[in-house]
């Protein structure tokens, strides 16, 4: 069979780019190897709750962010119902307990009440975070990518030049002496990264002014919604989306992308199909697409050239709770709470706090009843846990052993959720552990992650690996692509990737 664009994967990136072309009349065909769409975008149901298993908020949604034109132009808005948290994030740590608000004016002035010597270093904080984000996105895309590579580049973005290459944590040692205040602005780091002096200063300056120029949004019902309204306008606009089968090979034929090789998950080799198209987009991992995907050593030997080996992000382990009561009835009044209690005193620590023992462990609890969710009915609630976490921890661990250490894990984190709000723990009817494993079992992403390659500074921005690969006909547009993860980093992925396949 023949299409104009075949996608692998159903992630957010698969999604996006699947629902632009099919509106713009293309023919497409998805193929995802689990049986819904959305990879990190999804929900799975537990009796009458529904468990959300990403989503805490997406960013932005005012004016400077650019999914509010692909959200306008899918219907997204018209479909789906998005709502604003009430908080960025409630920062506790011993001798310090800060709720942040996701408004950078606000925030700059609790901030400097409770930092007042730190005041000039809060203000710079902020411009150029924002300042960051609004130079991105005020110029369209095209011209953007043109601006970058002409030699006045220097001129027209000096700020932007000079910091490509910074990290958070320098950045934040220049502005700031005092420790806590670093700590509470990094409160949220896990969203990107596990390590500041590793972490591009350009990329979180994106995504922090995002939130504090928009804030945090939920989607009512949970990220599958999303997901299932995406795969949707494929299907409404002579699409088709095939779950449930593999792609095993992307077909090259005199160099260029031509088709993919596909089966159910269980099929033998003899059972394969094959499909055609004008264009290949592969929303599965970059590095599969380098390992197993392309078996034409020529195209796999020209993109390895091109992509080299970046570093892959770190996964997140998560703890996914139903609660028989709303934890608001117990006394709790934020919806991200992030704990910073393990004995850390700096940001030099951080990195390490992201990965030590969870008695430790910087960690994040999200109680989804503090907003009209639509996960749980009425009198009940849902939330989760989250925190930085390697699959090495659990690769290696025999069946027994892994479920012992998940048990721990959930035992150790209610533990301390429970000396916050005493009693929650008797009010928890179901919980389960999504671990790094989980995650490379329903996205088959390397190591687990969700982030694809790591926001280090020499894999951001201009040296991110590029859409359009260098294997005629193959695109990509995932978390592994520019601009990077999150669901804003693969929703523009996926429009952008989208946008270079319609130009030609
Ligand atoms: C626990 C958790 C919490 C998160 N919280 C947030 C948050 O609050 N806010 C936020 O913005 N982001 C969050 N994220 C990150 C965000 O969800 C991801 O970065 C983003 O959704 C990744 O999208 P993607 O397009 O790269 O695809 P992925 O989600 O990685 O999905 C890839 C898809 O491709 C399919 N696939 C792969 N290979 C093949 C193949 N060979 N054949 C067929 N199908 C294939 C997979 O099955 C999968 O469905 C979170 C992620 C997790 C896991």
């Amino acid at each position: 069979m023949n299409y104009d664009i075949i996608i692998i994967g159903a992630g957010l990136g698969g999604l996006t780019a699947g629902a632009k072309l099919s509106k713009e009349g293309k023919k497409v065909l998805l193929i995802e190897q689990h049986n819904i769409p959305g990879g990190c975008a999804t929900t799975f149901k537990h009796k009458d709750l529904k468990i959300e298993v990403g989503l805490h908020m997406i960013d932005g949604l005012d004016k400077g962010d650019p999914k509010l034109k692909i959200f306008e132009e899918l219907g997204v808005f018209d479909n789906l119902e998005f709502k604003r948290v009430p908080e960025f994030y409630r920062f506790i740590k011993p001798g310090v307990d800060m709720t942040i608000p996701d408004n950078y004016e606000q925030a700059i002035k609790i901030l400097a009440e409770r930092f007042p010597a730190e005041k000039k270093g809060i203000l710079k904080f902020f411009k150029v975070i924002l300042a960051f984000r609004k130079e991105v996105f005020k110029v369209p895309r095209q011209k953007w990518r043109y601006l970058l590579s002409m030699p006045l580049f220097p001129f027209l973005f000096p700020n932007l030049m000079i910091r490509e290459n910074a990290n958070v944590g320098q950045f934040l040692d220049t502005l700031f002496k005092d420790e806590d205040l670093k700590l509470v602005l990094l409160a949220n780091l896990g969203y990107y990264h596990n390590d500041p002096y590793t972490m591009s200063l350009l990329y979180y300056s994106i995504a922090q002014g995002s939130f504090f120029s928009g804030g945090g949004y939920f989607i009512k019902g949970g990220s599958q919604m999303l997901s299932d309204y995406l795969a949707s306008i494929i299907e409404d606009h002579d699409g088709k989306v095939i779950y449930g089968h593999l792609v095993n090979e992307i077909i090259i034929e005199n160099g260029t992308a031509i088709g993919v090789k596909y089966s159910k998950k269980s099929a033998t080799e003899s059972e394969q199909q094959n499909a055609y198209g004008k264009y290949i987009i592969a929303n599965a991992a970059l590095p599969n697409v380098m390992g197993e995907l392309l078996k034409d050593t020529h195209a796999k030997t020209k993109l390895s050239m091109a992509v080299g080996n970046p570093e892959i992000a770190p996964s997140i382990l998560s703890v996914y709770l139903g609660f028989k009561k709303p934890p608001k009835e117990l006394g709790n009044g934020n919806y991200s709470t992030i704990f910073f209690d393990g004995g850390l005193s700096n940001q030099r620590e951080l990195a390490e706090y992201q990965r030590t023992d969870l008695s430790k462990r910087v960690f994040i609890f999200v109680d989804y009843s503090q907003i009209d969710s639509g996960l749980a009915p009425e009198g009940k609630a849902v939330g989760s846990f989250s925190a930085m976490d390697y699959i090495s921890d659990w690769d290696t661990l025999s069946k027994d052993r892994y479920k012992e250490r998940k048990e721990e894990a959930a035992q150790i984190l209610i533990g301390r959720l429970d000396k916050l709000i005493p009693g929650i723990k008797d009010e928890i009817e179901y919980y389960e552990v999504g671990t790094p494993t989980t995650i490379r079992r329903y996205t088959l992403n390397p190591e687990g992650t969700a982030y694809g390659y790591a926001q280090l500074p020499g894999q951001t921005g201009r040296k991110r690996v590029k859409i359009k690969s260098p294997v005629p006909n193959l695109y990509f547009a995932s978390a592994w692509t520019e601009p990077g993860h999150g669901f804003t980093g693969a929703i523009l992925s996926g429009y952008w990737c989208a946008e270079e396949i319609l130009r030609k």
